[in-house]
């Protein structure tokens, strides 16, 4: 029972601090209090773990491309203990832009998914490799798909990516947008990297998830059911 009281409290909290963070998209928090971070409980806990372990493996290192920012947020809410900002992937072969600012825990499966489907899938279908992904949100401290009420979306927690477009070494553009439909071969590169992405992300969604997505790829590590196995990939 007390259990129960425990997380309708924190239900009621965290559904506070959503309203309050869709009414002001851009809003940053002074740093974060470590003390507070040793009295996590739910998914905030979980989410502080993942990044601390992240943090602590050294996996991430700050390069000319990558470097690390204050925090942004607090523990219980929205933001990152220790955020990085992204000018590019793939040991820099990679730009993103704009820059991207993520935690810990995203960096690698967005070099993976680089490494392992995107760059092998540009040279099947174009023979050249992808040099650009246009970014259009990372941290946002926002509710999910910024609807008033809605739980908090996991760029809120600097755990999420949108991208757009992929630029290829000649300067061509694929996008999500005007591309996705097709039946050619930029269709089929687009399909492939978003198939690819479910191995590496728990979250992926595209133009077929819903009508908020028509226009990009959606990218998170969410934790989904109380195992943490499950996936969305749509
Ligand atoms: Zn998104």
């Amino acid at each position: 029972m007390a259990k129960r009281i425990v997380h309708a409290v924190l239900v009621v909290m965290s559904c506070a601090f959503v309203v309050s963070c869709s009414a002001n998209k851009t809003r940053f928090f002074p740093s974060s209090q470590s003390g507070e971070a040793a009295h996590l409980v739910g998914p905030a806990a979980w989410h502080a773990g993942n990044e601390r372990s992240c943090l602590a493996s050294g996996r991430v290192r700050e390069t000319p491309y990558i470097f690390s920012r204050a925090s942004i947020g607090r523990p219980t809410g929205c933001g990152a203990e220790r955020p990085f900002v992204v000018k590019a992937a793939l040991g820099g072969h990679v730009g993103m832009r704009p820059a991207a600012t993520l935690r810990c825990n995203m960096i690698g499966p967005i070099d993976r998914w680089l490494r392992d489907v995107v760059q092998p899938a540009a040279q099947r279908r174009f023979g050249q490799n992808v040099v650009e992904l246009k970014v259009i949100a990372s941290y946002a401290c926002r509710s999910r798909n910024s609807r008033r009420g809605a739980k908090l979306s996991e760029h809120g927690r600097a755990n999420a990516i949108d991208i757009s477009a992929f630029v290829l070494s000649d300067g061509s553009r694929v996008t999500v947008k005007q591309g996705w439909s097709w039946n050619n071969r930029g269709a089929r590169f687009l399909h492939t990297v978003h198939r690819g992405a479910c191995r590496h992300f728990t979250t992926v969604l595209g133009p077929n998830a819903d009508k908020f997505h028509h226009d990009h790829f959606h990218f998170d590590l969410a934790r989904h059911g109380r195992a943490g196995t499950y996936r969305v990939c749509r």
